[in-house]
């Protein structure tokens, strides 16, 4: 499944791959138009990139409650609290939870009702909003299924970083692509 989140940190320029993609409107237009969102200034879509990288390379939820928190905060009315997973009982799932006055359904059943997300009242800035739509969806994964199914992929050359959602939780690489090259070197040096 696509995720906005790791398609625009995908457009960074990478070691493997230097080049900068997210290069002007055309760019912006193409990475957006398959989640029907508005396009934004190439700049502000550069610093939101920035943050969600920061959250791909979180090493607990601290880190990554601190990577996502800023672009949440800009219409979301959700947080990550790190010490309210620790002390979340009887969940078996961990899970996030409304911040004090927000706007989340106090006692949800699930993570998924704790993390759905209110229409914002005021109108968001096209940035904003790709901002916050692609921080829930890296805090409610990391919430429901853990931190570490915010991955960079599993091919040493690529850097590509992708937001595994299979049920098991036990994807490699970033694409097909990554996953055949590595399956015929395999191959090859065995
Ligand atoms: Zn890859």
């Amino acid at each position: 499944m696509s995720s906005l989140a790791a398609d625009l940190v995908n457009t960074r320029p990478r070691p493997a791959d230097p080049p900068e993609k997210l290069t002007g409107p055309d760019a912006v237009a193409a990475l957006l138009e398959p989640y029907g969102l508005e396009p934004a200034p190439v700049e502000e879509l550069r610093e939101v990139r920035g943050r969600l990288l920061t959250a791909f390379e979180a090493r607990d939820m601290g880190e990554l409650a601190a990577a996502l928190n800023p672009l949440l905060a800009r219409g979301a009315t959700l947080r990550l609290l790190p010490a309210g997973w620790a002390t979340a009982a009887g969940g078996s799932a961990p899970g996030g939870e409304a911040i004090p006055g927000g706007e989340a359904t106090p006692g949800g059943s699930s993570a998924s009702t704790r993390w759905s997300l209110r229409a914002p009242t005021e109108e968001l800035s096209p940035a904003d909003r790709i901002a916050v739509t692609a921080a829930t969806e890296l805090a409610a994964l990391a919430a429901e299924r853990g931190l570490d199914r915010l991955r960079f992929c599993a091919a040493h050359d690529c850097q590509r970083v992708f937001a595994d959602t299979s049920p098991r939780g036990d994807r490699r690489y970033c694409s097909r692509t990554c996953s055949t090259r590595m399956n015929v070197r395999r191959h090859r040096s065995g």
